[in-house]
Protein backbone atom coordinates (compact mmCIF):
# COMPACT_ATOMS: atom_id res chain seq x y z
CA UNK A 1 0.00 0.00 0.00
CA UNK A 2 1.27 3.60 -0.76
CA UNK A 3 1.59 6.43 1.80
CA UNK A 4 -1.37 7.74 3.31
CA UNK A 5 -0.09 10.44 4.96
CA UNK A 6 -0.27 13.31 2.68
CA UNK A 7 2.92 15.99 2.37
CA UNK A 8 1.47 19.89 2.09
CA UNK A 9 5.51 21.22 0.83
CA UNK A 10 5.86 25.04 0.74
CA UNK A 11 7.25 26.77 -2.82
CA UNK A 12 9.76 29.38 -3.11
CA UNK A 13 12.82 30.12 -5.14
CA UNK A 14 14.19 26.42 -5.31
CA UNK A 15 11.11 24.73 -6.37
CA UNK A 16 8.66 27.32 -8.30
CA UNK A 17 9.39 26.56 -11.90
CA UNK A 18 7.59 24.31 -14.09
CA UNK A 19 9.83 21.66 -14.34
CA UNK A 20 10.55 21.56 -10.21
CA UNK A 21 6.72 21.64 -9.34
CA UNK A 22 6.71 18.69 -11.60
CA UNK A 23 9.46 16.64 -10.26
CA UNK A 24 8.05 17.90 -6.29
CA UNK A 25 4.94 16.39 -7.24
CA UNK A 26 6.09 13.08 -8.76
CA UNK A 27 8.00 13.05 -5.35
CA UNK A 28 5.41 12.73 -3.88
CA UNK A 29 3.71 16.12 -2.72
CA UNK A 30 0.48 16.38 -2.61
CA UNK A 31 -0.64 19.46 -1.18
CA UNK A 32 1.46 22.98 -2.48
CA UNK A 33 1.71 26.12 -0.12
CA UNK A 34 2.09 29.77 -0.93
CA UNK A 35 3.50 31.76 1.65
CA UNK A 36 1.74 35.07 1.02
CA UNK A 37 4.16 36.61 3.71
CA UNK A 38 6.53 36.66 0.97
CA UNK A 39 6.39 38.40 -2.78
CA UNK A 40 3.71 40.27 -4.37
CA UNK A 41 0.04 39.10 -5.27
CA UNK A 42 1.15 39.27 -8.73
CA UNK A 43 4.15 36.79 -7.73
CA UNK A 44 1.34 34.46 -5.88
CA UNK A 45 -0.87 34.22 -8.94
CA UNK A 46 1.95 33.41 -11.29
CA UNK A 47 2.84 30.52 -8.78
CA UNK A 48 -0.83 29.51 -8.55
CA UNK A 49 -0.63 29.27 -12.26
CA UNK A 50 2.35 27.38 -12.78
CA UNK A 51 1.02 25.15 -9.71
CA UNK A 52 -1.91 24.53 -11.89
CA UNK A 53 0.06 23.31 -14.89
CA UNK A 54 2.67 21.26 -13.46
CA UNK A 55 -0.50 19.05 -11.69
CA UNK A 56 -1.60 18.67 -15.18
CA UNK A 57 1.38 17.70 -17.04
CA UNK A 58 1.60 15.21 -13.85
CA UNK A 59 -1.93 14.02 -13.84
CA UNK A 60 -2.26 14.47 -10.17
CA UNK A 61 -4.64 16.11 -7.79
CA UNK A 62 -2.76 18.51 -6.43
CA UNK A 63 -4.64 20.97 -3.60
CA UNK A 64 -3.52 24.40 -3.35
CA UNK A 65 -3.28 26.64 0.70
CA UNK A 66 -2.25 30.18 0.79
CA UNK A 67 -1.01 31.00 4.05
CA UNK A 68 -1.70 34.63 5.00
CA UNK A 69 0.72 36.68 6.71
CA UNK A 70 -1.08 37.78 9.74
CA UNK A 71 -0.36 40.60 12.03
CA UNK A 72 3.60 40.70 12.12
CA UNK A 73 5.47 43.26 14.42
CA UNK A 74 8.54 44.13 12.93
CA UNK A 75 12.09 45.65 14.77
CA UNK A 76 13.63 48.76 13.59
CA UNK A 77 16.81 48.39 11.55
CA UNK A 78 19.67 46.89 13.33
CA UNK A 79 23.34 47.94 11.48
CA UNK A 80 25.11 46.02 8.99
CA UNK A 81 26.84 42.80 10.65
CA UNK A 82 24.24 43.02 13.27
CA UNK A 83 24.21 44.07 16.86
CA UNK A 84 25.37 41.49 19.72
CA UNK A 85 22.35 41.26 22.72
CA UNK A 86 24.40 40.09 25.55
CA UNK A 87 22.96 37.50 28.46
CA UNK A 88 22.13 39.61 31.43
CA UNK A 89 22.54 43.10 29.87
CA UNK A 90 19.85 45.56 30.32
CA UNK A 91 18.22 46.87 27.02
CA UNK A 92 15.68 50.15 26.13
CA UNK A 93 12.53 48.59 24.03
CA UNK A 94 10.48 52.33 22.52
CA UNK A 95 7.79 52.24 20.23
CA UNK A 96 9.34 53.68 17.07
CA UNK A 97 10.83 52.88 13.38
CA UNK A 98 14.07 54.52 13.90
CA UNK A 99 17.60 52.19 13.61
CA UNK A 100 17.98 49.27 16.49
CA UNK A 101 21.07 48.47 17.99
CA UNK A 102 22.12 47.05 21.47
CA UNK A 103 21.07 49.29 24.14
CA UNK A 104 18.05 50.62 22.39
CA UNK A 105 15.05 48.04 20.65
CA UNK A 106 12.65 49.94 18.40
CA UNK A 107 10.12 48.31 18.01
CA UNK A 108 7.06 49.46 15.07
CA UNK A 109 3.62 49.19 17.39
CA UNK A 110 2.10 52.24 18.89
CA UNK A 111 0.88 51.01 22.20
CA UNK A 112 3.84 49.14 22.79
CA UNK A 113 4.13 50.37 26.39
CA UNK A 114 0.55 50.31 27.39
CA UNK A 115 0.59 46.01 26.16
CA UNK A 116 3.91 45.08 28.04
CA UNK A 117 3.76 43.94 31.38
CA UNK A 118 6.74 43.29 33.73
CA UNK A 119 7.78 39.62 33.77
CA UNK A 120 6.25 39.43 30.33
CA UNK A 121 8.69 38.00 27.79
CA UNK A 122 9.62 39.58 24.22
CA UNK A 123 11.46 37.46 21.29
CA UNK A 124 13.63 38.25 18.59
CA UNK A 125 13.11 36.46 15.18
CA UNK A 126 12.08 32.73 15.76
CA UNK A 127 12.55 33.03 19.40
CA UNK A 128 16.06 33.01 19.68
CA UNK A 129 16.92 35.95 21.23
CA UNK A 130 14.51 36.09 24.30
CA UNK A 131 14.17 39.22 26.71
CA UNK A 132 12.64 39.68 30.12
CA UNK A 133 10.30 42.84 31.21
CA UNK A 134 11.70 44.50 33.94
CA UNK A 135 9.82 48.32 34.15
CA UNK A 136 7.43 49.96 32.13
CA UNK A 137 7.83 54.15 31.95
CA UNK A 138 6.32 56.40 29.82
CA UNK A 139 9.18 56.73 27.25
CA UNK A 140 10.52 53.08 27.22
CA UNK A 141 10.45 50.00 28.78
CA UNK A 142 13.87 47.91 30.19
CA UNK A 143 13.85 44.50 29.34
CA UNK A 144 16.87 41.78 30.65
CA UNK A 145 18.44 40.04 27.47
CA UNK A 146 17.39 36.21 28.95
CA UNK A 147 18.87 34.23 25.96
CA UNK A 148 21.06 35.96 23.96
CA UNK A 149 22.26 36.20 20.25
CA UNK A 150 23.30 38.69 17.20
CA UNK A 151 20.29 40.49 15.84
CA UNK A 152 20.00 41.18 11.69
CA UNK A 153 18.07 43.23 9.98
CA UNK A 154 14.55 44.03 10.53
CA UNK A 155 13.63 40.41 12.53
CA UNK A 156 9.78 40.01 14.08
CA UNK A 157 8.99 40.76 17.21
CA UNK A 158 6.78 38.73 19.40
CA UNK A 159 4.67 40.29 22.15
CA UNK A 160 2.31 37.54 24.21
CA UNK A 161 -0.84 37.44 22.14
CA UNK A 162 -3.40 38.17 24.46
CA UNK A 163 -2.49 41.26 25.35
CA UNK A 164 -1.86 41.96 21.51
CA UNK A 165 -4.56 45.02 20.20
CA UNK A 166 -3.66 44.06 16.73
CA UNK A 167 -6.43 41.71 15.52
CA UNK A 168 -5.96 38.70 13.18
CA UNK A 169 -6.98 38.85 9.82
CA UNK A 170 -5.68 41.81 9.17
CA UNK A 171 -7.34 44.32 6.46
CA UNK A 172 -4.33 43.12 4.43
CA UNK A 173 -5.20 39.61 4.93
CA UNK A 174 -8.58 40.13 3.80
CA UNK A 175 -7.61 41.51 0.71
CA UNK A 176 -5.22 38.88 -0.43
CA UNK A 177 -7.97 35.93 1.32
CA UNK A 178 -10.49 37.39 -1.71
CA UNK A 179 -7.65 37.64 -4.53
CA UNK A 180 -6.83 33.97 -3.65
CA UNK A 181 -10.43 32.93 -3.03
CA UNK A 182 -11.59 34.27 -6.55
CA UNK A 183 -8.15 32.70 -7.80
CA UNK A 184 -9.77 29.59 -6.97
CA UNK A 185 -6.83 27.79 -4.50
CA UNK A 186 -8.61 25.37 -2.28
CA UNK A 187 -7.51 26.50 0.69
CA UNK A 188 -6.50 29.74 2.91
CA UNK A 189 -4.92 29.45 6.86
CA UNK A 190 -5.22 32.01 8.72
CA UNK A 191 -2.24 33.23 10.98
CA UNK A 192 -2.24 34.04 14.72
CA UNK A 193 -6.12 32.66 15.27
CA UNK A 194 -7.17 33.47 18.38
CA UNK A 195 -10.65 32.74 18.39
CA UNK A 196 -13.39 31.45 16.21
CA UNK A 197 -14.30 34.71 15.23
CA UNK A 198 -11.13 35.78 13.40
CA UNK A 199 -11.94 32.64 11.16
CA UNK A 200 -15.60 34.12 10.60
CA UNK A 201 -13.88 37.43 9.52
CA UNK A 202 -12.63 35.21 6.76
CA UNK A 203 -15.15 33.33 6.15
CA UNK A 204 -17.49 36.35 5.46
CA UNK A 205 -14.67 37.89 2.69
CA UNK A 206 -14.44 34.12 0.76
CA UNK A 207 -17.51 32.35 1.87
CA UNK A 208 -17.39 28.76 0.53
CA UNK A 209 -15.02 29.51 -2.60
CA UNK A 210 -12.22 28.24 -0.37
CA UNK A 211 -11.96 26.06 2.50
CA UNK A 212 -10.20 27.59 5.59
CA UNK A 213 -7.54 26.03 7.84
CA UNK A 214 -6.89 28.16 11.58
CA UNK A 215 -3.49 28.10 12.40
CA UNK A 216 -2.82 27.25 16.04
CA UNK A 217 -0.30 29.27 17.40
CA UNK A 218 -1.62 31.31 19.81
CA UNK A 219 -1.87 30.22 23.43
CA UNK A 220 -5.63 31.71 23.26
CA UNK A 221 -6.04 29.47 20.03
CA UNK A 222 -5.67 26.25 22.48
CA UNK A 223 -7.82 27.84 24.93
CA UNK A 224 -10.61 27.84 22.23
CA UNK A 225 -9.81 25.14 20.64
CA UNK A 226 -13.18 23.46 19.90
CA UNK A 227 -14.87 26.72 18.80
CA UNK A 228 -12.20 27.06 16.46
CA UNK A 229 -12.19 23.91 14.87
CA UNK A 230 -15.69 24.00 14.66
CA UNK A 231 -15.25 27.16 12.72
CA UNK A 232 -12.21 25.94 10.91
CA UNK A 233 -12.35 22.98 7.42
CA UNK A 234 -9.04 22.04 8.63
CA UNK A 235 -6.51 22.75 11.15
CA UNK A 236 -2.52 23.32 11.51
CA UNK A 237 -0.35 23.12 14.01
CA UNK A 238 2.43 25.47 13.59
CA UNK A 239 4.90 24.70 16.11
CA UNK A 240 6.77 27.57 14.76
CA UNK A 241 5.12 30.11 16.74
CA UNK A 242 3.59 27.95 18.74
CA UNK A 243 6.39 27.20 20.28
CA UNK A 244 7.28 31.12 21.22
CA UNK A 245 3.72 31.87 22.16
CA UNK A 246 3.45 28.87 24.68
CA UNK A 247 6.39 27.23 26.89
CA UNK A 248 8.54 25.29 24.08
CA UNK A 249 8.11 21.94 26.28
CA UNK A 250 4.31 22.27 25.81
CA UNK A 251 4.37 22.14 22.09
CA UNK A 252 4.89 17.83 21.74
CA UNK A 253 1.94 18.26 24.29
CA UNK A 254 0.05 20.33 22.69
CA UNK A 255 0.54 19.11 19.12
CA UNK A 256 -1.07 15.59 20.41
CA UNK A 257 -3.89 17.17 21.89
CA UNK A 258 -4.81 19.50 18.64
CA UNK A 259 -4.29 16.02 16.92
CA UNK A 260 -6.72 13.91 18.68
CA UNK A 261 -9.22 16.35 18.79
CA UNK A 262 -9.13 16.93 15.22
CA UNK A 263 -9.23 13.13 14.13
CA UNK A 264 -12.11 12.36 16.28
CA UNK A 265 -14.10 15.31 14.67
CA UNK A 266 -12.76 14.32 11.25
CA UNK A 267 -11.02 18.03 10.66
CA UNK A 268 -7.93 17.42 8.55
CA UNK A 269 -5.17 17.98 10.44
CA UNK A 270 -1.61 18.92 9.44
CA UNK A 271 1.98 19.04 11.52
CA UNK A 272 3.81 21.69 10.64
CA UNK A 273 7.56 23.56 10.77
CA UNK A 274 10.95 22.57 11.54
CA UNK A 275 10.28 19.04 10.52
CA UNK A 276 13.34 18.12 8.66
CA UNK A 277 14.55 21.78 8.83
CA UNK A 278 18.38 20.39 9.20
CA UNK A 279 17.91 19.65 5.14
CA UNK A 280 17.64 22.84 4.17
CA UNK A 281 21.38 22.99 4.12
CA UNK A 282 22.31 19.29 4.77
CA UNK A 283 21.78 16.12 2.43
CA UNK A 284 19.99 14.00 5.20
CA UNK A 285 18.01 14.51 7.51
CA UNK A 286 18.90 14.39 12.11
CA UNK A 287 17.89 11.49 13.61
CA UNK A 288 15.34 13.69 15.73
CA UNK A 289 14.05 15.00 12.97
CA UNK A 290 13.13 11.28 11.42
CA UNK A 291 12.08 10.79 14.48
CA UNK A 292 9.79 13.92 14.76
CA UNK A 293 8.17 13.15 11.56
CA UNK A 294 7.24 9.65 12.13
CA UNK A 295 5.85 10.74 15.53
CA UNK A 296 3.71 12.96 14.04
CA UNK A 297 2.32 9.87 12.15
CA UNK A 298 1.83 7.92 15.15
CA UNK A 299 0.02 10.95 17.07
CA UNK A 300 -2.84 10.57 13.85
CA UNK A 301 -2.14 13.72 11.42
CA UNK A 302 -3.93 13.87 8.45
CA UNK A 303 -0.15 15.49 6.36
CA UNK A 304 3.24 16.99 7.43
CA UNK A 305 4.39 20.26 6.24
CA UNK A 306 8.04 21.62 4.70
CA UNK A 307 8.34 25.12 4.59
CA UNK A 308 11.84 26.23 3.94
CA UNK A 309 13.14 22.76 3.30
CA UNK A 310 11.20 22.80 0.05
CA UNK A 311 10.77 26.96 -0.27
CA UNK A 312 14.60 27.50 0.15
CA UNK A 313 16.27 24.49 0.56
CA UNK A 314 19.50 22.93 -1.75
CA UNK A 315 17.24 19.58 -2.82
CA UNK A 316 13.56 19.95 -2.37
CA UNK A 317 12.66 16.37 -4.10
CA UNK A 318 14.94 14.27 -1.97
CA UNK A 319 13.28 16.42 1.28
CA UNK A 320 9.88 15.29 0.35
CA UNK A 321 11.31 11.49 -0.78
CA UNK A 322 13.03 11.32 2.44
CA UNK A 323 9.70 12.79 4.20
CA UNK A 324 7.99 10.51 2.57
CA UNK A 325 9.77 7.15 3.32
CA UNK A 326 9.83 7.89 6.90
CA UNK A 327 5.52 8.39 6.88
CA UNK A 328 5.20 5.36 5.25
CA UNK A 329 7.68 3.31 7.54
CA UNK A 330 5.88 4.70 10.65
CA UNK A 331 2.40 4.26 9.23
CA UNK A 332 3.43 0.59 8.46
CA UNK A 333 3.98 0.48 12.76
CA UNK A 334 1.14 2.82 13.78
CA UNK A 335 -1.75 1.56 15.74
CA UNK A 336 -4.79 2.71 13.69
CA UNK A 337 -6.95 -0.28 14.81
CA UNK A 338 -6.91 0.61 18.43
CA UNK A 339 -7.54 3.88 17.28
CA UNK A 340 -10.80 3.68 15.15
CA UNK A 341 -11.97 1.43 18.05
CA UNK A 342 -11.51 4.19 20.49
CA UNK A 343 -13.23 6.35 18.35
CA UNK A 344 -16.30 3.98 18.17
CA UNK A 345 -16.52 4.40 21.33
CA UNK A 346 -16.36 8.34 21.59
CA UNK A 347 -19.03 7.88 19.26
CA UNK A 348 -21.36 5.56 21.52
CA UNK A 349 -20.49 8.00 24.33
CA UNK A 350 -21.78 10.70 22.66
CA UNK A 351 -18.46 12.48 24.45
CA UNK A 352 -19.14 15.34 21.38
CA UNK A 353 -21.72 17.97 20.91
CA UNK A 354 -25.28 16.61 19.73
CA UNK A 355 -24.78 16.38 15.21
CA UNK A 356 -27.02 17.45 12.91
CA UNK A 357 -29.10 15.13 11.45
CA UNK A 358 -26.73 14.59 8.52
CA UNK A 359 -23.76 14.55 10.37
CA UNK A 360 -25.18 11.57 12.57
CA UNK A 361 -25.86 9.74 9.18
CA UNK A 362 -22.62 9.85 8.50
CA UNK A 363 -20.71 9.30 11.38
CA UNK A 364 -23.04 5.93 11.78
CA UNK A 365 -22.36 4.72 7.99
CA UNK A 366 -18.44 5.36 8.70
CA UNK A 367 -18.86 3.59 11.66
CA UNK A 368 -20.31 0.46 9.93
CA UNK A 369 -18.20 0.82 6.85
CA UNK A 370 -14.88 0.68 9.18
CA UNK A 371 -15.94 -2.42 10.74
CA UNK A 372 -17.74 -3.97 7.68
CA UNK A 373 -14.72 -2.87 5.88
CA UNK A 374 -12.79 -5.46 8.40
CA UNK A 375 -15.28 -8.09 8.39
CA UNK A 376 -15.37 -8.42 5.10
CA UNK A 377 -11.75 -8.21 4.34
CA UNK A 378 -12.71 -5.38 1.64
CA UNK A 379 -9.74 -4.02 -0.43
CA UNK A 380 -11.52 -0.39 -0.61
CA UNK A 381 -13.65 2.08 0.76
CA UNK A 382 -15.39 4.08 -2.17
CA UNK A 383 -16.54 7.12 -1.36
CA UNK A 384 -19.15 8.62 -3.53
CA UNK A 385 -19.22 12.48 -1.85
CA UNK A 386 -20.36 15.49 -2.61
CA UNK A 387 -19.23 17.89 0.18
CA UNK A 388 -16.32 15.81 0.71
CA UNK A 389 -18.12 15.14 4.47
CA UNK A 390 -18.33 11.23 3.91
CA UNK A 391 -14.53 11.03 2.85
CA UNK A 392 -12.87 12.97 5.66
CA UNK A 393 -15.60 11.09 8.33
CA UNK A 394 -14.55 7.87 6.72
CA UNK A 395 -10.67 8.83 7.52
CA UNK A 396 -11.16 9.13 11.48
CA UNK A 397 -11.10 5.52 11.47
CA UNK A 398 -7.82 5.26 9.23
CA UNK A 399 -8.78 1.67 7.68
CA UNK A 400 -6.17 -0.47 6.33
CA UNK A 401 -8.63 -0.61 3.12
CA UNK A 402 -7.55 1.83 0.51
CA UNK A 403 -9.95 4.97 0.73
CA UNK A 404 -11.08 6.44 -2.74
CA UNK A 405 -13.30 9.50 -2.58
CA UNK A 406 -15.43 10.43 -6.15
CA UNK A 407 -16.82 13.70 -6.35
CA UNK A 408 -18.29 15.37 -9.37
CA UNK A 409 -16.58 18.70 -8.20
CA UNK A 410 -13.07 19.44 -9.08
CA UNK A 411 -11.97 21.56 -6.60
CA UNK A 412 -13.47 18.96 -3.81
CA UNK A 413 -11.54 16.88 -5.60
CA UNK A 414 -8.22 18.71 -4.68
CA UNK A 415 -9.00 19.81 -0.96
CA UNK A 416 -9.44 15.84 -0.62
CA UNK A 417 -6.01 15.71 -1.25
CA UNK A 418 -5.05 16.56 2.31
CA UNK A 419 -7.06 14.23 4.26
CA UNK A 420 -5.15 10.70 5.02
CA UNK A 421 -5.02 8.51 2.91
CA UNK A 422 -7.80 9.41 1.07
CA UNK A 423 -7.36 9.15 -3.16
CA UNK A 424 -9.23 11.71 -4.48
CA UNK A 425 -11.06 11.15 -8.17
CA UNK A 426 -13.24 13.33 -10.32
CA UNK A 427 -16.16 11.79 -11.59
CA UNK A 428 -19.43 12.65 -13.52
CA UNK A 429 -23.16 12.35 -12.31
CA UNK A 430 -25.28 9.98 -11.49
CA UNK A 431 -28.94 9.32 -12.52
CA UNK A 432 -29.73 6.93 -9.36
CA UNK A 433 -27.80 5.28 -6.13
CA UNK A 434 -27.01 1.89 -8.20
CA UNK A 435 -25.54 4.12 -11.19
CA UNK A 436 -23.61 5.65 -8.52
CA UNK A 437 -22.14 2.72 -6.99
CA UNK A 438 -21.72 0.44 -10.07
CA UNK A 439 -19.61 3.31 -11.80
CA UNK A 440 -17.55 4.03 -8.61
CA UNK A 441 -16.55 0.34 -8.80
CA UNK A 442 -16.02 0.55 -12.25
CA UNK A 443 -13.74 3.68 -11.92
CA UNK A 444 -11.79 1.96 -9.18
CA UNK A 445 -10.99 -0.94 -10.99
CA UNK A 446 -10.13 1.08 -14.57
CA UNK A 447 -7.18 3.07 -12.37
CA UNK A 448 -6.28 0.13 -10.92
CA UNK A 449 -6.83 0.52 -7.49
CA UNK A 450 -9.35 -2.60 -6.95
CA UNK A 451 -9.07 -5.76 -9.30
CA UNK A 452 -11.54 -8.54 -9.82
CA UNK A 453 -12.20 -10.67 -7.27
CA UNK A 454 -11.51 -8.34 -4.30
CA UNK A 455 -14.43 -7.04 -1.90
CA UNK A 456 -14.99 -3.51 -1.62
CA UNK A 457 -17.20 -1.38 0.94
CA UNK A 458 -19.43 1.67 -1.10
CA UNK A 459 -20.83 4.52 0.92
CA UNK A 460 -23.10 6.89 -1.37
CA UNK A 461 -25.78 9.55 -1.23
CA UNK A 462 -29.08 8.70 -2.73
CA UNK A 463 -29.36 11.54 -5.52
CA UNK A 464 -32.09 14.16 -4.96
CA UNK A 465 -34.88 15.12 -6.57
CA UNK A 466 -34.69 18.27 -9.19
CA UNK A 467 -37.45 20.35 -8.70
CA UNK A 468 -38.77 19.49 -11.97
CA UNK A 469 -38.62 16.10 -11.39
CA UNK A 470 -40.62 16.48 -8.22
CA UNK A 471 -43.47 18.75 -10.31
CA UNK A 472 -43.20 15.98 -12.47
CA UNK A 473 -43.78 12.87 -9.85
CA UNK A 474 -40.19 11.33 -11.40
CA UNK A 475 -37.53 9.09 -10.33
CA UNK A 476 -34.64 11.15 -8.53
CA UNK A 477 -32.03 12.25 -10.67
CA UNK A 478 -29.36 14.84 -10.17
CA UNK A 479 -26.48 14.31 -7.48
CA UNK A 480 -26.61 17.43 -6.40
CA UNK A 481 -28.36 18.80 -3.17
CA UNK A 482 -27.63 15.90 -0.94
CA UNK A 483 -24.49 16.23 1.17
CA UNK A 484 -24.93 12.92 3.47
CA UNK A 485 -24.22 9.12 3.04
CA UNK A 486 -26.98 6.95 3.32
CA UNK A 487 -26.43 3.69 1.59
CA UNK A 488 -24.03 1.29 1.94
CA UNK A 489 -23.19 -1.71 -0.42
CA UNK A 490 -20.38 -4.35 -0.34
CA UNK A 491 -19.43 -5.96 -3.57
CA UNK A 492 -18.08 -8.45 -4.74
CA UNK A 493 -15.94 -7.96 -7.77
CA UNK A 494 -16.22 -10.67 -10.29
C1 LIG B 1 4.51 28.33 12.20
O1 LIG B 1 4.60 29.31 12.94
O2 LIG B 1 4.85 27.19 12.54
C2 LIG B 1 3.95 28.50 10.84
C3 LIG B 1 3.69 27.49 10.06
O3 LIG B 1 3.66 29.77 10.44
P1 LIG B 1 4.60 30.72 9.56
O4 LIG B 1 5.36 29.81 8.61
O5 LIG B 1 3.67 31.63 8.88
O6 LIG B 1 5.48 31.37 10.54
Amino acid sequence: MTRRTKIVATIGPASDTPTGLQDLMRAGVDVVRLNLSHGTIDEHLLRLSTVRAAAEAVGKEVAVLADLPGPKIRSGRFPEGGAVLAVGEMVELRAGDEPSGSHCIYVQYETLLEDLMIGGHVMLGDGAISMSVQSVGDECAIVRVETGGTANGQPGVHLPSDKLRLTTPTDEDLVLAEEMATAGVEFIAVSFVRQAIDVQRVRDVVGSRAQLIAKIETSSSIANLDDIVKMSDAVMVARGDLGIDCPIEDVPHLQKKIIRHCVEVGTPVITATQMLESMITASAPTRAEVSDVANAVFDGTDAVMLSGETAIGRDPVAVVTTMGKIAERAESAASYRQWADRLGRVQLDGRHEPMEHGDRVTAALTHAASQAAIDSKASAILCCTNSGRTARAMARFRPDAAMIALSPEASMVRSLALTWGVIPMQVGTYESTDEMVWFAVETALRAGMVRHGDTVVVLAGAPAQRQTDLDRNLPKRSWVGRAASDVMRIVHVD
